[in-house]
């Protein structure tokens, strides 16, 4: 019998581009009946349920996309480097299995700060693990989190995030260029402010030869609960009632307009399509399918 479960590359196609997906892996958290709000323990079981999963434990996908324009390697978002869960931190593994270098990365786009985005720009000893890439961020992200007011402010693991933007950014702050939400961030990528996961929390859309994805980013996380019931407020949402209004604008947008749409914490290969439903919408999932 096998240990080991198979690589996690998946490429696809979008107008003249090449996205490929990047499994970095999964987090079993138990959850208690506090984690939605809004929601029951009893109600985010059954939603669990229904989707085949065991009660009182999140599954968190985690998937990093990378875009190659044909000029640039783009990678959005940058995985886990394997210090948050020892289930996940595949990513740079995935990274060689689709023929590429850590070297090769031109540009990093981050979407938030919560640290399984961000881990992945320095291994453990604080070295760059992407020697060439210009890293690029959200202002209002960057404006929240390093600001040292703002930090004692807050407590337990919020207070600890502070600690772990500091740890990866402030050595490095000079070379880290900080967009406005809403701005063009690179060829065909528009940044689209998306907050309330966040205080700058971004998503982003990719354009390429007339076809259009949104890259979600935690705006929609795991699919069975909140494409599921978009209003449902969790609790590492840091403006529930905002996180929830923003949500559910980019699910009926990406229904609305049957736009293919991506998200770190769906199931891999994290793409597919939004659809209504008789509750909420649901996830379509892209079938895996040759280049
Ligand atoms: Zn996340």
């Amino acid at each position: 019998m096998a240990k080991m479960q198979g690589p996690g590359a998946y490429r696809y196609k979008l107008g003249d581009y090449q996205l490929t997906a990047l499994f970095d892996g999964i987090w079993y958290l138990p959850i208690d009946g506090k984690f939605v709000h809004n929601a029951s323990g009893a109600q985010v079981d059954e939603a669990l349920t229904a989707a085949f999963l065991p009660p009182h434990i999140l599954p968190i996908s985690f998937t990093a996309l990378l875009v190659n324009t044909g000029a640039k390697l783009i990678l959005i978002d940058t995985g886990t480097a394997g210090q948050i869960t020892d289930t996940a931190g595949v990513m740079l593994d995935n990274l060689k299995v689709a023929g590429i270098a850590p070297a090769d990365i031109d540009m990093i786009l981050i979407s938030h700060f919560h640290p399984d985005h961000i881990d992945g720009i320095k291994t453990k000893d604080g070295a760059k693990v992407f020697p060439q890439a210009e890293i690029f961020v959200p202002e209002p992200e960057w404006a929240f989190w390093m600001d040292d007011a703002n930090m004692g402010r807050h407590s337990g693991t919020v207070h600890r995030y502070f600690l772990n933007a500091r740890r990866i950014f402030s050595d490095i702050a000079k070379e880290v260029h900080r967009f406005k939400p809403g701005a063009e961030v690179a060829p065909g990528i528009e940044s689209i402010a998306a907050y309330g996961h966040t205080p700058g929390h971004t998503a982003f859309a990719i354009h390429s030869g007339g076809h259009s994805m949104l890259a979600m980013s935690d705006t929609v996380r795991e699919p069975f609960l909140f494409v599921r019931y978009p209003q449902w407020q969790p609790s590492y949402d840091m403006d529930g009632p905002l996180a929830a209004t923003t949500r559910s604008q980019m699910l009926d947008r990406a229904a609305a307009d049957r736009m293919p749409v991506e998200a770190y914490h769906f199931p891999f290969p994290a793409c597919g399509h939004i659809v209504k439903a008789a509750s909420g919408f649901a996830l379509e999932p892209a079938m895996w399918a040759p280049l």
